[in-house]
């Protein structure tokens, strides 16, 4: 599955906007209760409108939307990698994520203390992301050394990796974090596996209070222009608004966000946009037992995407008899859609599209 991980100074609120993200009814009405892996992993169903439309049509008897797993990365304060460096834990949580969601104060409070003494959630996005950069800059230059061995040993793979490392090296040496690195598409395999930190696409969440929620800051405004700057991308939330909703019933949660001014809860948002930076999309199945949606990298191809259901439907792949969402809502269903001529065969090569209602032929 795919992961996000939390980061961001102490408080900045990401407890709370975890807590919220992980007790959602959503989460809950998903048939996973919130599941704690461990205590700051959380599973999070990703809100789809499309998928109850399809299960309506097709009488689906349960609804099982796919999941994103959001991990809360406590322990990144100024100089956290220098003395005893970050803790390994920490740093084997951040690198096992698919992004990073950058948590920033964007409120004035004068009873919560800011680590720096100030609100400034630029300054404090670029703490962060030194501390990141010195621990990549670090674990390049080990491993640049521990590869010597390997590469005199005539390893190909190894003499690859030495020529990432150095230009990574190169960006860091000179403050530049290591995703403005230019990566050609062979290249881009063995790049993801470094994991490096500042590798990995940035979503900045931009804390503010209650009033703000529906129109942002003057703070988050400077934080998008930060993220728009960086090609990066940023969504302005209010985490305790999010925690309210979360404990309110679901029918009571549209009328708190029309009180607010709001026209979707903003953990849906960020959510949405974690989906659009990891460039994932979903295809569904849908049958009277269950509709769900499942999750797919763009242009991932039809039997790929068998696999992410099972392993032995990529291996024995036939074909998939797939009809686009918006013919399956148009025809009233998959009956429908076959009658009208809309349910079409693919093959190996077909490149799933988002929204695909699929179901797949396949060799056991
Ligand atoms: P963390 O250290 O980043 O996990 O921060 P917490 O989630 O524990 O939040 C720190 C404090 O800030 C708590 O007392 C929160 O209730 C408070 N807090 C979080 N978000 C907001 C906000 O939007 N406005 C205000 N005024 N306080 C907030």
């Amino acid at each position: 599955g795919f992961r996000m991980g939390i980061v961001g100074l102490p408080n900045v609120g990401k407890s709370t906007l975890f807590n919220a993200l992980t007790r959602t009814a959503a989460a809950q009405a998903a048939n996973f209760p919130f599941c704690t892996i461990e205590p700051n992993v959380g599973e999070v169903a990703v809100p789809d409108p499309r998928l109850d439309r399809l299960a309506e049509l097709a009488k689906s008897r349960q609804i099982i939307p796919t999941r994103m797993t959001f991990v809360d990365i406590a322990g990144l304060v100024k100089g956290a990698s220098k003395g005893e460096g970050l803790g390994n834990q920490f740093l084997a949580n951040i690198r096992e994520t698919d992004a990073i969601a950058h948590v920033l104060r964007c409120f004035e409070d004068g009873d919560i203390t800011h680590v720096e003494g100030r609100v400034d959630p630029v300054a404090d996005a670029q703490t962060i992301e030194t501390e990141l950069m010195l621990a990549d800059l670090e674990s390049v230059e080990r491993r640049l050394q521990n590869i010597q061995r390997k590469i005199k040993g005539g390893d190909k793979e190894a003499v690859e990796q030495e020529v990432l490392l150095k230009r990574a090296q190169a960006a860091l040496s000179d403050g530049k974090p290591a995703r403005t690195v230019q990566v050609s598409d062979d290249e881009r395999r063995a790049w993801r596996l470094l994991q490096l930190l500042t590798s990995k696409p940035v979503l900045y969440v931009c804390n503010v209070n209650e009033d703000d929620a529906a129109e942002g800051n003057a703070y988050s405004a400077r934080v998008a222009e930060m993220a728009r700057a960086e090609g990066n991308s940023h969504v302005v939330i209010s985490a305790r608004i999010e925690e309210e909703i979360a404990q309110l019933p679901p029918e009571e949660q549209t009328e708190f966000l029309e009180t607010m001014g709001l026209e979707e809860a903003g953990l849906d948002r960020l959510i949405r946009a974690g989906y659009e930076l990891l460039h994932l999309q979903t295809y569904f199945t849908v049958g009277p037992k269950e509709a769900r949606a499942w999750t797919i990298g763009q242009g991932t191809l039809a039997p790929q995407a068998a696999g992410v259901i099972h392993g032995d439907f990529e291996k024995g792949f036939i074909r998939a008899e797939t009809i686009a969402y918006d013919d399956y809502v148009t025809y009233g269903g998959e009956a429908g859609a076959r009658d009208a001529g809309k349910l079409r065969a693919e093959g190996k090569s077909y490149v799933v599209k988002d929204g695909d209602v699929m179901h797949f032929l396949f060799n056991t």
